[in-house]
């Protein structure tokens, strides 16, 4: 395969997400879920969304007399597969990018608000 369309591929989608920034998940088991992006594993391509993508982890005991436990994990979710909504119109979107003075800001596909 091409490496420059792969890396497109891998790296194209999470240079757009941002920590804070509501998505909405469009694929797999947790479609349609929105939550808010606590984390951006950047080298990864991936992004850690609140709420979303939860596994159960079992956690044995570390010491002795001490109890495995289960505890819930947050698994990242590929950033191709999130979409962000706009705080303005609620809607998800694609993010466009315009200029304000030398500054690069996001912009709603949708409705050209600022994100
Ligand atoms: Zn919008």
């Amino acid at each position: 395969m091409n490496p420059s369309r792969n890396w497109r591929k891998k790296y194209f989608n999470i240079m757009k997400l941002k920590k804070g920034d509501k998505v909405e998940v469009l694929m797999g088991k947790y479609r349609g879920k929105t939550g808010k992006i606590l984390t951006v594993l950047n080298d990864r391509g991936m992004a850690l969304v609140e709420g979303v993508n939860i596994y159960k982890k079992h956690q044995k005991a570390k010491r002795q007399g001490e109890k495995g436990e289960v505890v819930l994990v947050p698994r990242p979710l590929r950033a191709a597969n999130l979409m962000l909504v706009c705080s303005n119109c609620g809607r998800p979107t694609r993010i466009g990018h315009k200029f304000e003075g030398d500054k690069k800001i996001r912009v709603c596909k949708k409705c050209s608000a600022a994100i």
